[in-house]
């Protein structure tokens, strides 16, 4: 899903820099009219009504001042606009196809930080299970500092890593490997190709204890 965001020449110097790279979907006309009948998935017609409605209810006699919230808003609009207000009269005129991202997840699953093993509800590792990344949850309320996502990926990554590899280098050899006590759902699978033990694993999902 997308959406178009429209600006005119006279914001153009105010775009961040992502709006420069060469990789966006842009569209440029010399008129309004022209613009909307080359957007993809859009209603010409509808979208002209739209903008010239947006046009005629900015309140031009607030001066505009990026700096603060300024009050240019509009008038008379079904969803107003409260600051930044500016009218779309000076060509060229430039579409960006823009969509929504999740930045962070603020939330997910339990590890144990020392291993990356994720936890059950009552703080048991789950046997052969680790996570890092985004699906890691209890590192971020609220807000979060500049680039901790990628940090706490490879930080929790590597630790994760680190714990999988160094769990499975104990596990014992499938023929000899005891099933855990309490456990009810350890069925053996065969996958063509790949070893006994891990095939055996995929198929367990018994929780009891550190694996
Ligand atoms: C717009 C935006 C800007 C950001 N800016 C910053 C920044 O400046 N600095 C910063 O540190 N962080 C930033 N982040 C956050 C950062 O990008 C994430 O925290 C980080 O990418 C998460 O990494 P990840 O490997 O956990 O998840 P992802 O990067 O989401 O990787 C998950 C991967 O799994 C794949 N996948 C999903 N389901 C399946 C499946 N069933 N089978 C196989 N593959 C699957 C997906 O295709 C994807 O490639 C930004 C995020 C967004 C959206």
């Amino acid at each position: 899903m997308f959406a178009w965001q429209i600006f005119d020449a006279k914001v153009k110097a105010q775009l961040r820099d992502e709006y420069k790279i060469r990789q966006v979907t842009k569209v440029t006309a010399e008129t309004l009219e022209e613009l909307v009948t080359k957007l993809d998935d859009v209603d010409p017609e509808a979208a002209l009504a739209e903008l010239k409605a947006y046009n005629a209810a900015v309140q031009t006699d607030i001066a505009f001042n990026p700096n603060v919230k300024d009050g240019r808003s509009t008038k008379g609009l079904a969803i107003p606009k409260s600051n930044w207000a500016n009218t779309l009269d000076t060509p060229p005129f430039e579409a960006y196809a823009v969509t929504c991202g999740v930045t962070f997840s603020f939330g997910g699953v339990k590890i144990d930080p020392q291993t990356g093993q994720v936890e059950d509800q009552a703080g048991q590792g789950i046997r052969g299970l680790y996570a890092a990344g985004e699906l890691v949850g209890g590192l971020f309320y609220h807000n979060y500092p500049g680039g901790t996502g990628l940090t706490s990926g490879a930080v929790f990554g590597k630790i994760a890593g680190a714990g999988a590899a160094s769990r499975s280098r104990s596990w014992p050899a499938a023929a000899t490997w005891p099933a855990p006590s309490g456990r009810r759902s350890c069925r053996s699978r065969s996958t063509p190709g790949a070893g006994a033990r891990h095939s055996r694993a995929s198929a367990c999902s018994a929780r009891d204890g550190r694996w």
